[in-house]
């Protein structure tokens, strides 16, 4: 079938109206008419090649509402009508051991991402940005409808990323979490860690943004241009959620963790400069990462957000507005995501 959508053809020309084939849904398949998608920064730079190995016709979009048009008849899940969800893969092994205890975000054998991903038959995925796509069931997450979806799309990626940290870091009251990066992860990221309970900073070298930050959940914001404000939160917090995928020192947020505190890496930025092994070794200090979630797990996130009403922060934009979005994104110039419309296409 013929699916609508909007393409990079190479690593310069703006994006473009674009259509392509999809595969009729095979038995264990589900067709989603897709409603809204999230704008995420690896949309921007996998437009770009800025990984090495876009495949073009590149259609970006992993954080995908739509509504069931069709089922495979093998589909026990699902009917038509549904409202779902689709984040960052579509497919993964399905029995090795981090698909079994469901974190197929690990997948031993790679999983199949949304968006340039490789399919069993060689095909290359085609995300979002498009009226239409073919899941198997397996890979598709069930949305509430009390949310309003355009602002539900963004938790399939930011939210899902920041959610699974904070969970499998056990981020609870009591705790003091910083965050570091106020965007489409780090919105997020606060809002979550507000509700589980903590106590909730922000880094930011724009003090500008407190009213912001503070409109959603934050305690305080600390400005780290100020030498003072830094003085006094070195050593106080148990996490620093880290969203920043620009070049950055980690060393000046290892010295604001207490003993034993964490720093919680999102971000992957392509260099960093030298950890100093003493910010870590004197206080026990440590790093670690994250990467999205599982399907349980991101199944679980939804859940929790229709029932405490979370919701991203978005800007809805008409598709012909993408590259402008993209260049906006990338100048910081969005609060907190942006959605695209796919009834406009
Ligand atoms: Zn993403
Ligand atoms: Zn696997």
């Amino acid at each position: 079938m013929t699916a609508k959508g909007y393409a990079a053809h190479n690593t310069t020309d703006p994006l473009t109206p674009y259509s392509f084939e999809r595969n009729e849904p095979g038995p264990h398949e589900v067709l989603i008419d897709i409603l809204y998608c999230g704008i995420c920064h690896a949309d921007v730079h996998q437009s770009r090649n800025e990984y090495g190995h876009t495949q073009y016709p590149f259609v970006p979009g992993h954080e995908i509402v739509g509504r069931v048009r069709t089922t495979g008849q093998e589909v026990t899940k699902y009917k038509q009508g549904d409202l779902v969800g689709v984040g960052y893969f579509i497919l993964s092994c399905g029995h090795c051991p981090n698909c079994a205890s469901h974190e197929e975000q690990f997948c031993d054998n790679g999983i199949t991402p949304t968006q340039n991903g490789k399919l069993p038959g060689g095909h290359t995925t085609k995300g979002g940005y498009s009226n239409c796509i073919v899941v198997n069931e397996n890979y598709i997450l069930r949305i509430s409808e009390k949310l309003p979806p355009a602002a539900v799309a963004p938790l399939l990626c930011a939210g899902i990323t920041t959610y699974s940290a904070l969970k499998h870091n056990q981020v609870s009251a009591g705790h003091n979490v910083a965050v570091l990066g106020l965007g489409g992860l780090g919105h997020m990221a606060v809002k979550f860690a507000k509700s589980f309970g903590a106590t909730v900073s922000v880094l930011s070298s724009s003090p500008s943004k407190t009213t912001s930050a503070l409109a959603l959940g934050a305690h305080r914001l600390v400005d780290t241009g100020d030498a003072a404000q830094l003085k006094t939160a070195t050593g106080s917090f148990d996490f620093i959620i880290d969203t920043v995928s620009a070049r950055h020192d980690y060393n000046q947020y290892l010295n604001l963790l207490k003993k034993d505190g964490t720093l919680i890496l999102l971000g992957v930025p392509p260099e960093v400069p030298p950890i100093h092994p003493a910010m870590l070794a004197f206080r026990r200090r440590k790093i670690t990462g994250s990467f999205i979630g599982g399907i349980e797990e991101t199944q679980e996130m939804l859940d929790y957000c229709a029932k405490h009403n979370i919701t991203a922060e978005v800007e809805v934009i008409q598709p012909s507005y993408i590259n402008t979005a993209f260049e906006r994104m990338l100048d910081g110039d969005v609060k907190y995501r942006f959605v695209i419309d796919m009834s406009e296409l």
